[in-house]
């Protein structure tokens, strides 16, 4: 079965993504052509079949509000939930510090929204990031009324505190430092009391079903287990929502837990959706790092809050690594923190660095981090008495499947939520605490747009295709390409590193080099997506020559206005990748850099980023058109100031 063109996604154009104001970007001279990538993940033929109005990927607080407000809305409708592990194994449970809405009387959001857009660095959708912080409140009142236990005060309010770059106490929080474990807990229990909604755990979704006029129609997935629910299926749906999470596990080291792989952008991808913002990945840089130990995988949290109490980040000499770097030393923001840990450690040649806590005083560090202190001594290390070992580790990813703020792909259909998608309220830079509430407000807004009337796509075109483990990546690699992401597209990113790193993705789990015999299944599916995704976000990494953001590129070190702007990345159905450029707007509270003067034309892009891609839909086309006279893009870097968020951006 050939692939079918998505005539919604090509044929409806959306002027800020097809005007001359958007070049394609060119390969630059001297980088590898583009590796062809899946267009479809090699499985079995689907042998069974099941029918649902609504099917919901992920039990994330994306996902499992979806699928609760979706009920709540249409009551009579089937919504079908299904979740690649067990329903509790997302990132959500995972989230320490809180969920950010203006509910103290002193606060606005107007004020809310001020300190998101600073810390999104003049890329944040103003019009998104108004949705975020006026409906966020109510989502954030409905979860306590619906049982989730937030920590109060003595009379009986919501406590609310602050984090980095909020200039108010905004931050609702649960068991002090376990939000996320409350928050899930809750909507599990939600869940589990609605009987209507079918649960699959377990389920591995692996791509998107289309009718004939590309209308997202189901999905095929793969179910561990017994019965006849075994194996490789497919789920019929009048509206797929993804709530599939983060991307974290792409790197060695980081904060997300295992089933962070990708699998959403992935997906989005092969279906020919508009994915954005990838470059944007922002590093924690107090993960706990064993000595000896290579990092794999989900790396525990060593919270801000620490060195918010004043333990302080040293070397192997116990010479402080801060000082002088930034004004706010320790608590600087936590891309310039992990920044110069990675500069240093690859100075010294070591792994790791640590953070000192031991003058705090055991009374202190016991009473305020129970849960970071009994983590550290499970693996020997006692912050009491030691200095904690600690490096930076991939923890959010901002960019994601580009929606509108009803959660609209550019698919018909096809939905996304949560940390898969990218409403355009991070930017450049997520603020802290406002990813568990972009969670809950767009999840909400899904729910209330398919409220007003469920799509009624046909059948789908391919729901019975026996692909075998063709395109597949070889899983016993994965290993090798986290090491290739962090060493060339991690923390520290330039030129030559992501060259290097785009030649090695070409051949990393590639079996037509390494010879190996992939059967299809969980590890290879995980693995072709790691690379995909992996292979997207170096595309974008090298485009964007100027630093914003999270995104630091040590040979552009400022950013630039001629970069105001989005990378949209597209697949197209041979399994090439397509990288255009979509300015934005200023958004009146980022300044502008004093540069932009640089001229239009194409832009350098590493691994071939050779192809236009087509509109991108009507869903998209909310965001409005590209400014006019507006720079594109630019052929040469050239110097400007700073427009860093310089706020810390906790959570
Ligand atoms: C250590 C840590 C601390 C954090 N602290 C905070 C904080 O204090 N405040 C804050 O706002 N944010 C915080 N974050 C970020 C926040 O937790 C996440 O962004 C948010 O929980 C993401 O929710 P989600 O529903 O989108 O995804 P997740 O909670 O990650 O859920 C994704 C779901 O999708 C499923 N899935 C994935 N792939 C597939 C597939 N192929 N098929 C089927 N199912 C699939 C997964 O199994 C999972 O159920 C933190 C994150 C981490 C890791």
């Amino acid at each position: 079965m050939t692939w079918t063109a998505n005539p919604a996604v090509t044929s409806t154009a959306n002027p800020a993504l097809t005007s001359s104001a958007n070049p394609t970007l060119t390969t630059a001279a001297g980088l590898p052509p583009l590796q062809v990538l899946p267009a479809r993940l090699g499985a079995p033929r689907a042998g069974w079949t099941r029918q649902a109005d609504v099917v919901v990927i992920g039990s994330g607080v994306a996902g499992l509000t979806a699928a609760l407000r979706v009920r709540a809305q249409l009551p009579a409708s089937r919504v079908l939930l299904v979740t690649k592990a067990l329903l509790d194994m997302g990132s959500t449970r995972w989230a320490q510090g809180g969920i950010a809405a203006a509910l103290a009387a002193e606060d606005s959001p107007d004020d809310h929204l001020r300190d998101t857009l600073v810390a999104g660095v003049g890329l944040c959708d103003p019009a998104a990031v108004r949705v975020l912080v006026t409906d966020g409140p109510a989502r954030v009142r409905e979860l306590a009324t619906l049982g989730a236990e937030f920590d109060r005060t003595p009379a009986g309010e919501l406590s609310l505190t602050r984090e980095g770059g909020h200039l108010r106490d905004r931050i609702v929080h649960a068991g002090g430092d376990a939000t996320g474990l409350e928050v899930e807990r809750a909507l599990i229990a939600a869940l589990r009391a609605d009987a209507s909604v079918e649960v699959i755990e377990h389920a591995l979704v692996l791509d998107l079903l289309v009718d004939a006029d590309g209308r997202a129609a189901g999905t095929t997935l793969h179910v561990l287990g017994e019965g006849t629910r075994d194996g490789v299926g497919a789920v019929l749906a009048r509206a797929v929502i993804l709530a599939t999470g983060g991307m974290g596990q792409i790197y060695a080291s980081t904060t997300n837990p295992s089933v962070s792989t990708g699998d959403g952008v992935a997906l989005a991808l092969r279906a020919g959706a508009v994915v954005t913002d990838l470059e944007f990945v922002q590093f924690h840089p107090t993960a706990l790092k064993i000595p000896g130990v290579l990092a794999a995988g989900q790396q525990p949290l060593v919270s801000e809050a620490m060195r918010g109490e004043g333990a302080v980040l040293v070397d192997a000499a116990g010479e402080r690594v801060m000082p002088g770097v930034h004004p706010l030393a320790d608590l600087a923001p936590r891309d310039v923190v992990a920044k110069q840990m990675s500069r240093l450690m690859a100075a010294q040649g070591v792994d790791h660095l640590y953070l000192d806590a031991r003058h705090l005083g055991s009374e202190l560090i016991l009473r305020r981090f129970p849960t970071i202190t009994a983590q550290c001594r499970s693996h020997g290390i006692d912050p009491v008495t030691q200095p904690i070992p600690v490096a930076p580790a991939a923890h959010y990813a901002s960019g994601g499947i580009r929606t509108d703020t009803w959660g609209r792909t550019s698919v018909p259909g096809l939905y996304a939520c949560g940390e898969v998608a990218c409403t355009g309220v991070h930017g450049a830079n997520r603020l802290a605490s406002n990813s568990l509430l972009e969670g809950l407000v767009f999840a909400a807004r899904i729910a209330d747009h398919l409220a007003g009337g469920l799509p009624s796509p046909g059948a789908p075109v391919e729901a019975v295709v026996d692909r075998g483990s063709a395109g597949l990546a070889d899983p016993a690699q994965r290993a090798e390409l986290a090491r290739v992401m962090t060493e060339g597209a991690g923390v520290l990113r330039a030129a030559p590193s992501l060259l290097a790193t785009a030649k090695e993705l070409v051949d990393v789990g590639n079996v037509r080099l390494t010879g190996a015999t992939v059967a299809a299944g969980p590890e290879a599916w995980e693995m072709t997506n790691l690379r995909t995704v992996a292979t997207a976000l170096v595309a974008a990494a090298a485009a964007r020559t100027e630093t914003r953001g999270s995104h630091w590129r040590e040979d552009f070190a400022d950013a630039d206005d001629a970069w105001r702007g989005h990378l949209l990345v597209r697949m197209d159905p041979d399994g090439l990748l397509g990288v255009t450029f979509a300015p934005v707007p200023p958004d009146g509270v980022t300044p502008p850099t004093g540069s932009g003067a640089a001229s239009a034309g194409s832009v350098t892009a590493p691994a071939g980023s050779v192809t236009a891609p087509a509109g991108g839909g009507a869903a998209v086309a909310d965001r409005g058109p590209a400014p006019a006279g507006s720079r594109a893009a630019v052929a040469d870097h050239v110097g400007s100031g700073r427009a860093r968020a310089e706020e810390g951006t906790f959570s």
